[in-house]
């Protein structure tokens, strides 16, 4: 069930609860609910009740169904809340006794291509960590967001590449401190080991990858960036030689080794 949905219902049908009111309120009066009349169609005592039961219920119904939904709201909340939790680790003591090597999806952007993750940090290829919430931390703090993430299986990555289609799949090895959370690890350093390449051009999902090309895109918070893809020769066709570049030489920019 989609709560956000039925909120907008239920507040859509309170808008509506004024017109319905004087609708049965004129319904009441031409039945004659406000007039003494010889033999009615409905009988004046029934009709006030009726009117009564309206007045009383209906505001009642509506208040039952915030009180359910508010409670509704409040538990996924909490359960959103207890997966974030998941996501951060939460024992100090849980460090990673292997080499922690694994999988993430990067973005490519600005000019020269740069290696820029979802949350929008930008790193080299050989990189450690910093924390915008804190300068003071050493990332990764316990209790902070900070640090290097990466999935340990390649398949998690990969899941989530489908739903970021703009995004490249690199391999990293990660160094440092480093954290074990559900599905991968938070680390202190992070070098990128490879760049995985999709088999079909990222624009027309048709021929096979060519060229990287890069456009200009809008931003969530209006500052406009570039943003790099890999295109096949037909798609790439129209873009000026300063926007273009060729596979051997992204890898030697991006400095991949
Ligand atoms: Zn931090
Ligand atoms: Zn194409």
């Amino acid at each position: 069930m989609n709560l956000a949905r039925v909120k907008r219902r239920l507040i859509k049908a309170i808008r509506l609860y004024p017109i319905l009111a004087l609708a049965i309120l004129a319904l009441a009066y031409f039945l004659g609910a406000f007039t003494e009349q010889e033999d009615p169609l409905v009988p004046q005592s029934a009709l006030i009740t009726g009117l009564y039961l309206f007045v009383g219920l209906v505001p009642l119904l509506f208040i039952i169904g915030f009180i359910i939904l508010g409670g509704a709201t409040d538990r996924e909340f909490k359960k959103m809340g207890s997966k974030r939790e998941k996501l951060l680790t939460s024992d100090p003591f849980l460090l990673p006794k292997e080499e922690m090597f694994g999988y993430k999806l990067a973005l490519i952007t600005d000019r020269p291509p740069t290696l820029t993750g979802l949350t929008g940090d930008s790193y080299r290829a050989d990189d450690a960590a910093s924390c915008d919430l804190d300068p003071s931390h050493i990332p990764p703090v316990i209790d902070c967001e900070c640090g290097f993430y990466a999935y340990k299986e390649f398949d998690d990555a990969k899941f989530e590449l489908t739903l970021n289609p703009g995004c490249f799949l690199i391999d990293v090895d990660l160094f440092g401190i480093g954290f074990i959370y559900k599905r991968g690890f938070r680390a202190e350093s992070q070098v990128v080991k490879k760049l995985h390449l999709p088999k079909r051009c990222m624009r027309c999902h048709i021929f096979p990858t060519k060229v990287f090309v890069s456009k200009y895109r809008l931003g969530y918070s209006s500052t406009p960036w570039w943003q790099w893809q890999i295109y096949c020769q037909f798609c790439s066709r129209g873009f000026k030689a300063e926007h273009r570049l060729e596979i051997t030489e992204m890898i030697k920019t991006l400095a991949i080794k």
